[in-house]
């Protein structure tokens, strides 16, 4: 298991997860040994329990044994499948029905895998592994997704839909929704001066910048286009969003990157737009983003290197 203990470190940054139901807690004890050193084990004794534990933990992988007591493996996999929430875990059932038949259903239902008992274990810890891998495969691949190839920041997809719950989210709670839209003083000159290779570096020590300018676990920054940035900072009056901005422009100022053909100062600066509401079922993020926009704008026409801030009643 070490290499991919180590894989999942590097590229989760944690542990992998795995739930291991059986009626019989002997059974769950020798699956348990063979995997405590490696994964954060859970346990569940009955069909309702395993359900609930997935829902709450989301594990990585499901080890599922079929007859127990309440609801069967077969119908606890029905229904784990049918959740879009749990739908994607990897299931491998592990039964004493070693009937070819048995296999069949199961892999009919979308189990990914199939092992029976008595277990042998070189053969579960194989399986398990060669299912862990296809599962971090997975999951980076899910979230390079939603990721700017350059700076490593969200991209424009991940933002579109973090507006969407954020203003949802504040919706429900009568809470502020601040956004900041952040955008580099003439980069076009930068390109023109330095070349392209230059920019695409600059944007990457600007974006790391405006990221460690972040402060919340749920204040969030994406690439929202060539050389323009969003921020959305949830359950923040424009106060807060003000302070936020002034410090991303200072980060910024205070990487010293030259930028001899800026007319606002000697080295790389931005214009930022906030913008922030209590959002209302009237109107949608969109009044936000024209907001935020309109002080960018205004950021820029005042002479850049600035910021310039809204409140939406
Ligand atoms: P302003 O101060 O008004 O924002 O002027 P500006 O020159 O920054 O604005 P403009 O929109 O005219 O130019 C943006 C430039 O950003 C043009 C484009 O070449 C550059 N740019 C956009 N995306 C990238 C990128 O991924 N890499 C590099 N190197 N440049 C980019
Ligand atoms: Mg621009
Ligand atoms: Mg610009």
């Amino acid at each position: 298991m070490e290499h991919i203990l180590e894989s999942w470190l590097l590229h989760a940054n944690r542990r992998p997860k795995i739930l291991i139901a059986d009626d019989q807690p002997t059974n769950i004890r020798v699956l348990y040994e063979l995997f405590r050193d490696e994964c954060d084990v859970f346990m569940a004794t009955s069909g309702t329990q395993t359900i609930q534990i997935c829902r709450a933990e989301l594990p990585d992988l499901i080890l599922l044994d079929v007859v127990m007591d309440d609801i069967d493996g077969h119908e606890v996999c029905r229904r784990l499948k049918a959740d879009p929430l749990t739908g994607a875990i990897p299931i491998i059932f592990v039964t004493s029905q070693n009937q070819e038949a048995d296999e069949v259903i199961a892999l009919g239902l979308g189990a990914v895998d199939f092992i029976t008992k008595p277990i042998n274990p070189v053969i579960v810890r194989a399986r398990v592994r060669t299912h862990l891998t296809l599962k971090l495969q997975g999951d980076l691949l899910r979230a390079s997704a939603l990721l700017d190839g350059l700076t490593g920041v969200a991209n424009r997809r991940k933002f579109d839909e973090d507006v969407q719950t954020d203003w949802r989210q504040c919706l429900r709670e009568s809470a502020p929704l601040s956004l900041i839209l952040i955008d580099i003083d003439y980069f076009k000159l930068y390109n023109d001066r330095y070349g392209h290779q230059a920019g695409d570096n600059c944007l990457k020590l600007v974006a790391r910048a405006l990221f460690e300018a972040l402060r919340r676990p749920y204040d969030k920054l994406a690439r929202y286009g060539g050389e323009e940035f969003a921020c959305l900072l949830p359950k923040t009056e424009v106060a807060g969003a003000s302070a936020m901005a002034e410090r991303m422009l200072t980060r910024v100022s205070e990487l010293h990157v030259e930028h001899l053909g800026s007319d606002v100062d000697q080295v790389v600066t931005i214009s930022l737009g906030v913008a922030s509401m209590v959002p209302t079922p009237s109107v949608t993020p969109e009044l936000l983003l024209k907001a935020a926009d309109q002080q960018l704008y205004e950021a820029k026409r005042t002479g850049r290197a600035r910021v310039c801030t809204l409140t939406i009643p």
